[in-house]
């Protein structure tokens, strides 16, 4: 039986993010998974890290847009309409705080988050040999439609409150900064303060490796194993027992399975919003030099080491029911309207699992009723991003330093006010 000052369960970007920072500051450390690091969400995702992130992926809420997405007509989202009962409260909910007040106030909220990111990942990646994987390029978002370009004034306005950078372009200034892209846009929007990462799971698992060279045990075993015994908390592992005085759940869409046995006497309205991707073969000359999203397409575009990566929107559905495949026909038909691509690469699309809260926050901070348990997850669109600063948030909370940042926004009880 092995026994460290803290145990993290899960391996994800949010996990090792979190058990650096609990090992910098002196902690023992056991990080465990039932899979090598970096082989879930935090695998396929679109690989921004978005610092300069403001507003929230909303519910739409005017009336065309709610019957186009209902319709399924719309290339940004899809359902399954089994899981819908089950998901209208989280769903009333996240269209409640997809006002356009609220997510100004969420925005808000985050900043202290999301200014940090870039940097907290430089801290890791550096030392970690990863800064090849990033790209200091920022990435723009193209617009169709000059209506579309201009409803983009609420998040900008946010942007000059809070002194985030970015530039209006013309369809000039989006071809001198993207050639490759098809003629035809209205425009598009520049966002600077973002990297763009080549390997999002290679970045993770150069992290995990950074963390064994520091001392920290990077175990196998099943979080659900995880039981109270005596004062500490234990889960079993291939290498047998491991007993902490802390744990932290990290297991981003998979977390609820540890904490509904544990009974937490707080609500955790926690659900998946899923996406897919799939790699397209770049064509000579015609590559990208930074992410390019198209909202109205459904997609976002990036250079990766798989070939170009086209990520789809949300698919509201359970975690496990099948994948479908309307999201991905439709992004592979516009991205070929977007930008020269040669063939599908042909493996099955890869599906994954944002774990989101409706109010797009991630619950960072010390379990109620559940002494010694701390949460970090729930980072929706944002894990890649937010990951290492939420564990340096997280590592002031365990440790009881002065927290960066006001953790409020962030606290696991924040459900049981609502
Ligand atoms: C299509 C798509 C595009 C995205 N694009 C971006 C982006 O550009 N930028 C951004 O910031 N974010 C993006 N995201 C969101 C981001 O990927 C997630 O928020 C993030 O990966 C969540 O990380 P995590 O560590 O919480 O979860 P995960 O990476 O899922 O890690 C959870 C870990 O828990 C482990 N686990 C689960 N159950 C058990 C168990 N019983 N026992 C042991 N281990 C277990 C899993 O194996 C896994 O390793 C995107 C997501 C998707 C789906």
């Amino acid at each position: 039986m092995a026994r460290t000052d803290a145990i993290v369960l899960g391996a994800g970007i949010v996990g090792t993010s979190a058990a650096l920072h609990l090992r910098a500051r002196g902690l023992s450390v056991a990080l465990i998974d039932r899979q090598a690091p970096g082989e879930g969400t935090s695998f396929g995702n679109a690989g921004v890290i978005e610092g300069s992130a403001l507003l929230p992926v909303s519910f739409p809420r005017n009336l065309g847009t709610l019957v186009a997405h209902a319709l399924k007509l719309s290339a940004q989202s899809n359902y399954n309409l089994a899981a819908l009962p089950a998901l209208a409260p989280w769903l009333l909910a996240y269209f409640r705080a997809s006002a356009p007040a609220m997510q100004a106030s969420i925005g808000r909220d985050l900043r202290p988050l999301m200014a940090l990111s870039r940097a907290e990942h430089h801290a890791l990646a550096g030392p970690a040999g990863a800064m090849g994987l990033l790209t200091p390029t920022g990435w723009v978002k193209v617009y169709d439609r000059q209506a579309d370009l201009d409803a983009t004034a609420l998040e900008r306005r946010l942007a000059d409150e809070l002194g985030v950078a970015y530039t209006v372009l013309d369809p000039a200034g989006v071809k001198a900064l993207e050639p490759a892209l098809n003629p035809g846009l209205a425009g598009g929007v520049h966002w600077h303060d973002c990297d763009n990462v080549s390997d999002p799971g290679g970045l993770v698992k150069a992290y995990a490796a950074l963390f064994e060279s520091r001392g920290g045990l990077l175990l196998t075993g099943d979080a659900r194993s995880l039981r109270r015994s005596g004062e500490a908390w234990r889960v079993e592992t291939a290498e047998g027992p491991v007993d902490a005085k802390v744990v932290v759940v990290a297991l981003g869409p998979w977390s609820l399975d540890v904490l509904k046995p544990l009974r937490l006497p707080a609500p955790v309205p926690l659900a998946v919003k899923r996406g897919y991707h799939v790699h397209f073969a770049p064509l000579p000359g015609k590559g990208l030099s930074r992410a390019v999203v198209d909202r109205a397409g459904g997609f976002s575009l990036q250079w990766t080491k798989g070939g170009i990566r086209a990520t789809t929107g949300i698919e509201f559905a359970r975690r496990e029911d099948p994948p479908t495949d309307i999201q991905v026909r439709r992004v592979i038909a516009h991205v070929r309207k977007r930008l020269p691509v040669g063939d599908v690469v042909a493996t099955a699309p890869w599906l994954g699992c944002r774990p989101a809260f409706p109010d797009s926050k991630p619950m960072i901070g010390a379990a109620p009723g559940l002494p010694g348990v701390f949460l970090d997850f729930g980072h929706s669109h944002w894990g890649l991003t937010l990951g290492p600063v939420s564990g340096r948030l997280l590592a002031d909370l365990v440790t009881g330093a002065t927290p960066f940042t006001d953790p409020a926004p962030f606290a696991p009880t924040r459900f049981s006010r609502a």
